[in-house]
């Protein structure tokens, strides 16, 4: 059983065929979270998550998105749904997208808000972290929750740091020809991590469409990184998955 700790099956990408995508996976023994980043997202989120037994839903909203009455709609729904969720996210900080400063800064202060709120509902929390990893870690020091760090890009500084606080890293299809994401691999113990497609993003053909199956191609590849058989990498990343979200299986 593998575990894709990190997928977008409510985007427009899957309309066509999303049961054949979510099946296939399923059928290969991958389950899978579905992140949402937007409140429409929620809602469809949440409804795969009701129609499918291994698909799991997390709760977020993009960090470019800057409207105050989304984040207060975001914030609110992921309250009222906390009994169904496995996580809060994605959610952080992207810098890559917003370059204005005082952008910037109201991001962080969103950010700080669904900090408190998974700390508040106790949930893990699935960060996106895009040239923003040392403000990340900075509003993550001392705070009492469980974190995820969805495709993290941060110096091995940054990665020996998070490894410090016991965060998962989870690690992306890209690490095919990423040599950044295979150095971050080496440099990081089998337990802190975890597998994710970031679907339909980062597929291990760049240009394609990804899928949650492709999981099985990340387990590969770190087992041939870290001179491991694939079963370990499968077992130990999946008990970590297991135990981060809670899920039941
Ligand atoms: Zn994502």
């Amino acid at each position: 059983m593998f575990v894709d700790v990190h997928c977008h099956m409510d985007f427009p990408q899957y309309n066509e065929d999303r049961h054949q995508v979510i099946q296939r996976a399923l059928d290969a023994q991958v389950a899978m979270v579905n992140s949402a980043i937007s409140l429409e997202g929620m809602k469809s989120t949440l409804d795969l998550a009701r129609k499918y037994e291994r698909v799991y839903p997390s709760l977020g909203l993009s960090p470019p998105e800057l409207n105050e009455s989304v984040v207060e709609k975001a914030l609110d729904l992921i309250r009222s749904h906390q009994d169904e969720i496995v996580g809060v996210g994605e959610v952080g900080l992207d810098y890559y997208w917003v370059k204005e400063r005082a952008n910037q800064e109201k991001e962080k202060k969103y950010f700080a808000r669904f900090i408190n709120l998974a700390v508040d509902l106790a949930k893990p929390l699935v960060i996106h972290s895009r040239d923003a990893e040392s403000d990340v870690l900075n509003m993550l020091r001392g705070v009492d929750v469980d974190v995820l760090l969805h495709c993290f890009s941060g110096s091995m500084d940054d990665v020996a740091e998070a490894v410090s606080r016991e965060y998962l890293i989870s690690i992306p299809a890209s690490i095919i020809y990423s040599k950044k994401k295979q150095n971050i691999v080496k440099n990081t113990p089998m337990d802190y991590i975890v597998l994710e497609t970031d679907s339909p993003f980062l597929s291990p053909k760049p240009g394609e469409r990804n899928e949650p199956v492709n999981v099985v191609k990340v387990a590969e590849k770190i087992a041939e990184i870290k001179a491991l058989d694939v079963e370990v990498v499968e077992l130990v990343s999946t008990e970590n998955a297991k135990q981060f979200y809670g899920l039941g299986f």
